[in-house]
């Protein structure tokens, strides 16, 4: 017969088909009864001695657990009770029928491995979950796919090549579409003309599909399944998943506190299976260690559960990241900007913000185009983020705009981190070797306005969005000023509460002026600090018409006192040192220049981090006009240029 044309009558109809041992026909015929005699069921057990026999065994065996042995199917039965002792019969019974399909063609061993390990599986499943019938439980996990043996006896190779071809849960499926029938329905039918119990042939019906099985058997039908996941999940080729939905079907079937214990499943399945298979003298081969499979299930669990969390986290970091340039996008900065505000706000610590954006961008990326344009958004981000590094957070603000995010940084850091960003983009042009037809490299320069919580009154600002404008308003005014220039608010004015920003030096030190011969019109600021440096060009550029000229280091400025000993004229108005120097210390600085003609005369004002009186005594013995601390300076910068203005340092801009 060949596949298609065979009927599943044909099937029950095969006079090679195996059928029960007389015992266990009598048995079930005998249990069928409700008043039955354990007397009865024990003389027709012993009435094989065989199977009497194997039974014993496999009583005492470790499977179930007796304290004592037991040395008679009489004591088996009051032990172990008659469903017991009835599902050993039965399993030994089927071990006999389908010992005929040991041809070496169809998989015996893979079919009992199957079998014993679905079997203790179920079991173990109905045990854990209290279920009313264990034994019933591991019966029909047992004989669920005696329909494949009848299919195979009947069909033989052309039932092989569909069982080969599939895994054992897609078999209905490829059986339905060879034969028009499965294992599961011819099962149910050999278990009726067997005169299985009908829990048991509702049991075999629907072990691939328990949701379909009669509400009365369900949890048993589902227990059977459960077990037969458990074996599954044992076999050398199942997936990794295979564990983790066990649990989850378990769920589904008997809730969220089903209390099933998988490991414990595992276990008791890789034990008891061994102990049966022995019994029923069949080769299982390896079971794999249930403590091995849980750590392969937990590490992948594990595994999926951090790539999703990964997933979920590169998902967040790329809503808040700018696609061109790869630093925080706008909402970054919302976000960003409100939570430091209201910290620094409740904290009473310092919040600064720069507002910075590219110059006359628009010709860039007109003349250039737009992939020139965006090497330069690009470097540009990278450029403010080397500066600002630790101390901050830049952001896109959109198009050729950025913000830096300066919490714990005062308006004058800010100012000085301003000015470094600025000075790092306009210091050298930009590479664009990268795009085609376009110049290797073009200069770039920003304008960059600055606030900060304490550039102003503390009450003036409500919401981190004022303290955000406030620096956006710098930016216009460092466009107005000429572009390349940091404006910061409200700071660098005298006495008035209307902000008037302030604009920073961009352009180097210019000496060419004229200079008339006995004093000139240049102030010579000798500071070792570029930071502190910049800090007094930004503010002498802005409110006065004093150049200023700047050295970092005590011997050259020296040298500055001896080439106007040699030349014999004076560019400098006056002189503005830092006290702690490398090289000569500003006070040999100061004797110096006291003792030089042209130079004695003009005011010599010393800056230092050095508060103290001593100091500042001795500084002005020496004949210093004034000695300034950094620090006092720093905060009361409109006060400081007047009193530079007071001391004929430098000139006051004519309004
Ligand atoms: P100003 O000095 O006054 O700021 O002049 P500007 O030309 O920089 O200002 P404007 O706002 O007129 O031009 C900004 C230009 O920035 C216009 C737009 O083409 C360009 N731009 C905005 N976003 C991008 C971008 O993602 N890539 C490129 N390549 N260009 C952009
Ligand atoms: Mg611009
Ligand atoms: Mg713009």
């Amino acid at each position: 017969m060949v596949p298609g044309t065979t009927k599943l009558i044909d099937v029950l109809n095969c006079p090679s088909l195996p059928s029960l041992p007389a015992v266990a026909v009598q048995l079930l015929e005998l249990t069928g009864d409700p008043n039955v005699n354990m007397k009865d069921i024990a003389k027709l057990v012993s009435t094989d001695q065989g199977l009497s026999a194997k039974v014993l065994k496999t009583v005492n065996s470790s499977y179930y657990g007796l304290a004592k042995p037991c040395g008679s199917i009489d004591r088996a039965l009051a032990f172990l009770g008659l469903n017991t002792v009835k599902s050993i019969v039965l399993g030994f019974s089927l071990v006999e029928t389908t010992s005929n399909a040991d041809d070496g063609v169809f998989d015996l061993g893979g079919h009992w491995r199957r079998a014993i390990m679905g079997a203790t599986g179920a079991r173990a499943v109905a045990k854990q979950l209290r279920l009313s019938d264990p034994d019933e439980v591991f019966t029909a996990a047992l004989f669920q796919d005696m329909g494949m043996l009848a299919s195979y006896i009947m069909l033989k190779e052309d039932y092989a090549k569909i069982i080969n071809s599939v895994p054992h849960r897609k078999l209905c499926e490829a059986e339905q579409a060879a034969l028009g029938f499965d294992h599961t329905e011819v099962g149910e039918m050999l278990g009726k003309m067997w005169k299985l119990p009908e829990e048991l042939c509702i049991a075999i019906r629907f072990h691939h599909d328990p949701d379909k099985a009669d509400q009365r058997y369900a949890e048993m039908v589902r227990a059977v399944a459960l077990g037969v996941l458990a074996a599954d999940a044992m076999s050398p080729d199942a997936p990794k998943s295979a564990i983790r939905k066990i649990e989850r079907q378990a769920g589904d079937w008997f809730g969220s506190k089903h209390g099933l214990d998988v490991e414990n499943l595992l276990e008791e399945i890789g034990e008891s299976s061994k102990t049966l298979a022995k019994m029923f003298e069949q080769d299982i081969g390896d079971v794999p260690s249930a403590m091995t499979l849980m750590n392969e299930a937990r590490d992948q669990g594990l595994e999926m559960q951090l790539s999703t969390q990964r997933e979920a986290e590169s998902l967040a970091r790329e809503s808040v990241t700018d696609g061109l340039t790869k630093i925080g996008n706008r909402k970054k900065f919302d976000a960003e900007m409100g939570a430091m505000f209201d910290e620094a706000v409740a904290n009473s610590t310092p919040l600064s913000v720069l507002f910075f954006d590219a110059d006359k961008f628009k010709i860039v990326n007109d003349t250039y185009g737009h992939a020139a344009g965006d090497v330069v958004l690009v470097e540009l981000a990278r450029r403010a983020t080397e500066v600002v590094s630790s101390d901050g957070i830049v952001c896109r603000y959109g198009g050729e705009e950025f913000v830096v995010l300066l919490p714990n940084k005062g308006v004058i850091d800010a100012a000085m981190i301003a000015e470094r960003v600025r000075y790092t983009i306009a210091d050298k042009p930009f590479d664009t070797s990268s795009v085609d037809g376009v110049p290797d490299e073009l200069p770039i320069t920003v304008s960059i306005g600055v606030s900060g919580l304490d550039a102003g009154a503390s009450d003036r600002l409500s919401t981190a969005k004022e303290l955000l404008e406030e620096a956006d308003k710098g930016v216009y005014a460092a466009k107005d000023a000429g572009r390349n220039n940091v404006q910061v608010w409200g700071r660098f004015t005298t006495g008035q509460s209307e902000p008037a920003p302030a604009q920073s030096s961009n352009q180097p030190a210019n000496t060419s002026t004229p200079m008339p011969a006995e004093r000139g019109n240049t102030l010579l600021l000798i500071e070792d600090d570029a930071l502190a440096a910049t800090l007094v060009m930004s503010l002498l550029k802005r409110s006065t018409v004093t150049e200023v000229e700047w050295v970092s280091t005590g011997d050259e400025a020296f040298e500055k006192i001896n080439q106007v000993s040699q030349s014999g004229s004076n560019p400098y108005m006056s002189i503005l040192c830092d006290l702690e120097l490398p090289g000569k210390h500003g006070l040999e600085i100061l004797k110096a220049a006291k003792g030089n003609r042209s130079l004695s005369e003009i005011p010599f004002l010393v800056l230092t981090a050095d508060d103290s009186a001593e100091t500042k005594q001795k500084v002005e013995s020496l004949g210093a006009a004034g000695c300034i601390s950094k620090g006092e300076f720093c905060k009361n910068l409109g006060v400081w240029v007047q009193r530079l203005a007071d001391w004929g340092a430098i000139q006051r801009k004519a309004a």
